[in-house]
């Protein structure tokens, strides 16, 4: 039975704490803690202390001691999670494992890499292109979030679309479990069915299972070129033409972004674009492979986009001639409070084949609430980031954003879709959670969470748990 959490830290908590974590290793001043009970959510909570571990024997003191204690323990990277994951909203100790930051191995015969969970995304990529070899898991945050965070988040990104997401990318997880367990789930092999999947499990668990300490990670050989379009259409269900086209062409885009006729408004308020007024969305692909392949790839992409009618097509060959179009991409979420001060950003999926209903579904849930709704995102995975922008000063905007919200999330099951496809749901889809999954399943994820964490430490109130 789970006997109640510690419900503050007391003097002696804090004396074995000090022993744990020498010097920077334990923070407790509210001022320096602030910044560690914050993420990209706009959510916040402070700690009752900030550890920074640098070893994995310390993590496994921590948590051996934190399971006699039933402390409250929140793991934390970099923060820049969108649905309050590492936010401790109900209290407890913070765990930040960015000092565990070593790549162990990048290894071209086995096309595996360990690392620990605090390297940064893009710096490990860079790290595997020297090798000629490639991680294709690409968050738009890829330069300021961690690999770890990544595989707790099961992040997803542009590339998606050809190349899966970060789950399918992990082939081993090392993590420490409440009690100090050691639990070395799966590999350096690419295939292996020895028992349940545990690695998997681990993956988009948000901290809420072990605390990672390494991972092992799947590589490719990396393509030896790319290449990206841009269409704009003066309609949306032409520029959803234009992208079911491309499949019927036989042509798998690495990337298919997509852009809404509110995100392009944004946009065109901080940037010169390239994109007639009359615009209502825009298309943004990219495909890769070997230089002859991409080049007989670009025409009949290009035919395949033409048939839709776009007002303006544009095309980048290789990464210097491409920037300058993602560059537009990467601006949509800032943009979106050029239309107002806050903003709710819900990152829902569909079955591909209903991307259309819910973009219009989506738009039409904006114009009936008098509410700025801009749909943008990963069109070919029919993950659609829909930001819904208001000023939470005015509480009629306020209680119309929520409504907003919320009927997005019932349009969007009554598809067959989920409420998030990548970001998790951390606090701020908790509630939301019984909408999508059955008592059954809960109960079933109940019961994994009392396995691995029977006293409920580990990311309490978290999504699920
Ligand atoms: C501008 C921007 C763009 C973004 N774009 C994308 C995108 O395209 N796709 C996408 O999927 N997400 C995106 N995100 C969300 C975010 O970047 C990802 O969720 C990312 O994976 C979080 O990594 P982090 O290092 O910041 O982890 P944090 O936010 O610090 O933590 C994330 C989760 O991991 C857990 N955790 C932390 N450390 C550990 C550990 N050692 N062991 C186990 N669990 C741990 C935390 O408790 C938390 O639940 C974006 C965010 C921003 C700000």
């Amino acid at each position: 039975m789970t006997t109640a959490l510690a419900p503050a830290l007391t003097p002696t908590h804090l004396r074995f704490l000090e022993q744990l974590f020498p010097g920077e290793g334990l923070v407790t001043k509210p001022e320096e803690m602030a910044v560690f009970g914050a993420d990209s959510s706009r959510r916040s909570a402070l700690p009752w202390a900030v550890v920074r571990p640098r070893t994995e024997d310390q993590i496994v003191e921590l948590l051996k001691w934190a399971e006699a204690e039933r402390m409250p323990l929140v793991p934390r990277l970099r923060g820049t999670g969108m649905s309050g994951g590492a936010v401790p909203a109900f209290g407890g100790v913070v765990v930040s494992t960015l000092w565990l930051n070593r790549v162990l191995d990048i290894n071209a015969g086995d096309f595996c890499a360990e690392v620990e969970p605090g390297v940064v995304t893009a710096e490990f990529q860079a790290l595997t292109q020297k090798q000629k070899l490639f991680y294709p898991p690409d968050p738009a945050s890829l330069k300021i979030s961690t690999l770890g965070g990544n595989v707790s988040t099961c992040a997803g990104g542009m590339r998606a679309v050809k190349y899966g997401v970060t789950r399918d990318y992990v082939l081993g997880v090392r993590a420490v479990l409440p009690g100090g367990k050691i639990c070395d789930a799966g590999g350096r092999t690419h295939k292996n069915v020895v028992g349940l999947d545990l690695t998997r499990l681990f993956v988009g668990s948000c901290g809420t299972l072990g605390i990672f300490t390494k991972l092992t990670l799947k590589l490719l050989p990396l393509p030896e070129s790319s290449a990206t379009v841009l269409a704009a259409f003066p309609s949306l269900v032409a520029a959803l033409e234009g992208a079911k086209g491309v499949f019927r062409a036989g042509i798998l885009p690495t990337a298919m972004e997509f852009m809404d006729a509110t995100a392009c408004r944004g946009i065109a308020q901080i940037k010169d674009v390239p994109w007639p007024d009359n615009t209502q969305a825009v298309l943004l692909l990219k495909v890769d492979g070997s230089a002859s392949a991409l080049a007989e790839d670009i025409i009949r992409l290009e035919q395949a986009l033409s048939r839709a009618n776009p007002s303006c097509l544009l095309k980048g060959l290789g990464p210097k001639e491409e920037e300058p179009l993602w560059e537009i991409r990467r601006l949509v979420s800032p943009a979106a409070f050029q239309l107002g001060p806050d903003k709710l950003g819900e990152d829902v999926a569909v079955p591909r084949g209903k991307t259309v209903e819910a973009v219009e579904g989506f738009q039409a849930i904006g114009a009936e609430n008098n509410t700025h709704v801009a749909c943008y995102g990963h069109l070919g995975d029919g993950n659609i980031h829909v930001n819904i922008i208001y000023d939470a000063a005015d509480e009629g905007q306020r209680t119309r954003a929520k409504a907003c919200k919320e009927a997005v999330f019932r349009l969007t099951l009554s598809l067959g879709g989920t409420i998030s496809g990548e970001h998790g749901t951390g606090i701020t889809k908790a509630p939301y959670v019984s909408w999508q999954l059955s008592e059954t399943e809960r109960e079933l994820m109940a019961g994994i969470k009392q396995v691995f964490d029977p006293s409920g430490i580990l990311n309490p109130g978290k999504g699920w748990v």
